[in-house]
């Protein structure tokens, strides 16, 4: 494939109570001269505009779950979200036939995620785009998807390229000056790197990088109606992307007792205590730190 990006989206409200996106993205409109660049075309986007509305994350169903191909081409579903899937096909592109390069969709996260960049599966663009900015801004962290089901049905998968921008913790519905701004930084400087690439530059990247690899996720301790035995322990919460060890503390029921994390391999937590996980049946991901190599180009 071609380096070569003629049309990015930044896409924002995927989820409707993730203001610091919604808010960069009806600035973006505003002021549109902040994501033009020369070498490429640049779409906005407010994803999920009855959620947005009504400040809660979906209507019907999770959107960013609702871009399956099978999904999409199901008639039978007729949620909002199933159609305005449907809508935002017929204008970015589908899979098959992508009409968009590259998409940078905006979240933010209840979780401790700091300045997180949410990547496909190795993907050598994206992976050196990402070490770019994490050598840029050191506070920056990559994480790598699990190749899987759910990383097909997200709004982002519909571009060949895509990067997802996860910024926290910040509750939902609220905005965080500095995190607003922050995301903008990453914007910027994703769009000047992708302009750069355009132009034939050859933009600085380290010749290694330090990701996360999600290699699963665990629920909460729960009865067996689902109703949920603990929380997180305090020693846990808002640890993200600490090391956690076999025998460390990890839940905390209701009665004070400590539930300790039973694996035997050391792993990196994200998603920690995320809010809209919580019905998804994900207490945090799991991931395994790595330094990889990034291709010279
Ligand atoms: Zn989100």
């Amino acid at each position: 494939m071609s380096d070569l990006i003629c049309k990015v989206a930044i896409v924002g409200g995927t989820h409707g109570n993730e203001l610091t996106g919604i808010y960069l993205i009806k600035k973006f409109a505003r002021l549109p001269e902040l994501v033009k660049r020369a070498s490429f075309e640049c779409e906005i986007l407010l994803a999920n505009p009855r959620a947005i509305a009504a400040n809660r994350r979906y209507i019907d169903r999770d959107l960013n779950r609702c871009f399956a191909s099978d999904d999409l081409a199901n008639h039978h579903l007729t949620g909002y979200e199933n159609n305005l899937a449907k809508q935002i096909v017929a204008r970015l592109g589908t899979k098959d036939r992508p009409q968009t390069d590259l998409i940078i969709d905006l979240h933010s996260t209840t979780s401790n995620m700091g300045l997180t960049l949410l990547l496909p599966d190795y993907q050598p663009f994206t992976l050196r785009l990402a070490a770019h900015l994490a050598q840029i801004y050191p506070d920056v962290r990559i994480c790598l998807a699990a190749n899987n089901e759910v990383g097909n049905s997200r709004l982002r998968s519909l571009a060949p390229l895509n990067l997802g921008i996860e910024v926290g913790a910040i509750a939902q519905g609220v905005l965080d000056a500095r995190l607003f701004h922050q995301t903008q930084m990453l914007v910027t400087a994703t769009l000047d790197y992708i302009d750069a690439i355009d132009r034939g530059e050859r933009p600085v990247v380290p010749a290694s990088v330090t990701v996360y690899q999600s290699i699963g996720s665990i629920d909460y301790p729960r009865d067996p109606a689902g109703e949920l035995l603990a929380t997180i322990h305090p020693d846990r919460q808002f640890q993200d992307y600490q090391p956690l060890h076999s025998g460390d503390p990890l839940f905390l029921t209701f009665d004070g007792e400590a539930i300790p994390y039973t694996g035997t391999a050391t792993v990196w937590p994200i998603f920690i205590n995320e809010a809209a996980y919580y019905e998804q049946e994900i207490a945090m991901t799991l991931t395994d730190r790595q330094e990889i190599g990034i291709e010279s180009r």
